[in-house]
């Protein structure tokens, strides 16, 4: 056989970049596959700029306004080009969306032979192992467990793929998930009786035969990090990796960079040691004593961390605990416990695989355990470290140590300052095609700040602007007399200046608050004007509800108001007029005490940089955009914006934040705000 010349190379690159550019014309493949489909030259020139990336295996970085349709600008070049695609998402929402509806609707009549499968994290599989531990044991943590046991038994002896998404009725939330699912550490693998019938192993199987595969950043990040065999095993294959809301990537790699444990899974060491060891090895130790003392070592655990002043919700960094001796002391505690349980788990070695495993998992917590003893013992003057090297002994890292105190215990993290290094290591790694995408990656219409947070300034990147026409279907009302955002009364003065707006569109609105306590404080003014003015609309208020019901009651009611918080911002999609309205209070600076902000702010003013610009602005301005977002979903939709943050125009960093969004038609008047409302309506 002879080899393609360059020649023919290039005509073939060619000929399918002109199929890809026809599939987005007006009669081409997306017209048959997607109902309403309009052809847009942003949506091909993505198209195109994502095949020529997959030709030379580089990296794109695209940002792409709402309503390009960028995920069938990434589909339709990935898979006309062939080769294995895998595809990670920011969130569940459109993890889901993109396998379910648009690659089932591209694969229908593009090639319905194309293999696809949707790989999730192990926790989301029932483990069969575990069941049946857990049915052997009944020793079940809550009343209402019983009956969720017999509901996750019977289906996983009738579900296909062991997914708890399918069981609606076991919470999320129900506390025997634990009990009945797996972790990297508990995992028997192919040690496992149950491993060929495995819902997880199933589930990569699947993966890895498939032509498109589709995660999400939690999973592929994790992975990648901890180098577990979900998908590290078939990265190698893959010929293309796109990166959907790309704009989370910096905060997700900062989060599964670190390092870490948590009491719970140490509680949770105990509780398997107890029941495996009896069960396998019942005379070989005194289980339930050794069990008990780790449990009760955690106990003293979390009463040395409540005596330091810390409680449900904090998150304190290492140099800002008190106390540090007490708590070094009980975590030292707990070191000792692991160590006798570890001992006997050792002197018990070969009988079983199932106790076999616990000894590597015991090694692997009292290492994290000793690191956090020996930070809390030998106290540094601050809160970050510079280690020497990282696991693989190249690039230095700086890194804070910080404890996040739960309701029912605490998890000590040490999380790296600038994931971006790792991230750019594991990218150099790979030899494929990586396109990162998002709506919101710019500042100001600049990628730097981004493709630094990622480590790829390198990268080519490109952008094309929303097709819709702001000017025309939304309003931005900045209100005139707001006091600073600093103001005792702040929450309760957005409430008085937006109640106006609200009722003039008729509620269809949403208050998008930067904490839970403004929207509280929100919720109460917005309720006594709407009592006060005899107009009681539907008030949904985070917290009362989950997310999803909120929502979902939101869409019902079609005049609701819902007063949220950080969680409301992005990945919410309501189309038409069920949404006209998005208030917004001030803008998303992260707060400064955070740990992590308050050691990447100081780390950066130490190296001589200005922390503001390059980090606390441009991370409020992502948060802002998505929020913003809200508001204009397609053509058709209409809405005003406001927000209540006088800063915009009294900062000189107003300036940048105004031209990261789009470009609405702007007023200062509550009558011209009002009054949009009516004109959208007569319009439509
Ligand atoms: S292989 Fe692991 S996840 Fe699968 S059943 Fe066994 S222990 Fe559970």
């Amino acid at each position: 056989m002879t080899k393609p010349s360059p020649d023919d190379d290039n005509t073939r690159f060619e000929a399918t970049r002109r199929r890809i550019a026809a599939a987005f014309g007006p009669d081409g493949l997306l017209a048959g596959a997607v109902a309403g489909f309009v052809p847009r030259d942003s949506q091909r020139e993505f198209a195109l700029a994502v095949y020529d990336t997959i030709a030379d295996c580089g990296t794109l970085v695209a940002e792409a306004g709402t309503g390009t349709g960028k995920t069938f600008a990434y589909l339709v070049p990935a898979l006309i080009a062939g080769g294995k695609l895998l595809i990670s998402t920011g969130t569940k929402a459109l993890q889901d969306q993109v396998f379910r509806k648009d690659l089932a609707a591209l694969r229908a009549v593009l090639d319905p032979s194309i293999d696809i499968a949707l790989l999730k994290g192990r926790q989301n599989y029932v483990c069969l192992q575990r069941l049946e531990r857990t049915e052997r044991e009944g020793q079940l943590p809550q009343r209402q467990d019983v009956m969720y046991l017999r509901a996750i038994t019977r289906f996983a002896h009738t579900s296909a793929s062991g997914d708890r998404a399918e069981l609606g009725e076991v919470p999320e939330t129900a506390s025997i998930w634990p009990l009945v699912t797996s972790t990297r550490e508990n995992c028997l693998g192919q040690q496992c009786p149950h491993f060929d019938e495995c819902f997880v192993y199933k589930a990569r199987r699947a993966a890895q035969a498939a032509d498109v595969v589709v995660v999400n950043h939690h999973l592929f990040l994790a992975d990648m990090a901890l180098r577990d065999d979900a998908i590290s095993e078939f990265l190698p294959t893959v010929d293309t990796i796109v990166l959907d809301e790309a704009h989370q990537l910096p905060k997700i790699a900062g989060d599964f960079f670190g390092t870490g444990f948590s009491l719970a899974q140490v509680g949770d060491l105990a509780v398997d040691a107890r029941g495996v060891g009896l069960a396998r090895a019942a005379d070989g130790a005194s289980w339930p004593a050794l069990s008990q003392s780790l449990e009760q070592a955690v106990r003293v655990a979390r009463l040395a961390l409540s005596e330091a002043g810390l409680s449900a919700g904090m998150r304190v960094a290492v140099d800002r605990l008190t106390r540090r001796a007490q708590i070094g002391q009980a975590l030292s505690g707990i070191d000792a416990a692991i160590a006798a349980l570890a001992a006997a788990v050792a002197a018990n070695s070969g009988r079983d695989a199932e106790l076999d495993a616990l000894g590597p998992r015991a090694a692997a917590v009292r290492a994290e355990v000793g690191s956090w003893v020996n930070a809390l013992v030998q106290p540094t003057d601050t809160a970050t470290e510079a280690s020497d090297s990282d696991d693989e002994g190249t690039a230095a890292h700086d890194w804070v140590r910080w404890v996040n105190v739960s309701t029912h215990g605490a998890q000590f993290h040490a999380t790296p300052l600038s994931p971006g290094e790792t991230f750019a290591r594991m990218r150099s790694q790979q030899t494929q095609a990586w396109i990162l995408t998002s709506a919101t990656l710019t500042l100001a219409g600049r990628f730097d700040r981004f493709v630094a947070d990622v480590g790829l300034p390198q990268a080519r990147t490109q952008r094309w602007n929303s097709p819709f026409d702001f000017a025309r279907q939304a309003l931005l009302y900045l209100p005139q007399l707001m006091p600073s955002p600093q103001a005792d009364d702040f929450a309760e003065q957005v409430a008085d200046s937006a109640w106006p707006v609200i009722a003039a569109s008729g509620g269809r609105a949403f208050v998008l608050c930067t904490t839970l306590r403004a929207v509280d404080r929100v919720a109460a003014r917005l309720r006594t004007r709407m009592q006060a003015d005899s107009n009681e609309l539907p008030l949904l208020v985070q917290g009362t509800a989950t997310r999803r019901a909120l929502l979902d009651e939101f869409r019902h009611a079609g005049n609701a108001v819902l007063v949220g918080s950080v969680s409301f911002w992005e990945g919410i999609d309501v189309r038409g007029e069920a949404l006209s309205l998005v208030v917004i209070d001030k803008l998303p600076f992260a707060p400064p005490d955070d740990p992590v902000v308050e050691a990447r702010i100081r780390r950066l003013r130490a190296l001589g940089r200005n922390a503001f610009t390059e980090f606390q602005l441009p991370q409020a301005v992502t948060l802002l955009q998505q929020g913003v977002g809200r508001l204009i979903r397609d053509e058709r939709d209409r809405g005003v914006l406001m927000i209540l943050d006088d800063r915009l125009l009294t900062k000189s960093y107003g300036r940048t934040v105004l031209a990261s969004l789009p470009p609405f038609a702007r007023t200062r008047s509550e009558d011209e705000a009002c009054a949009f409302f009516s004109r959208a309506a007569a319009a439509s």
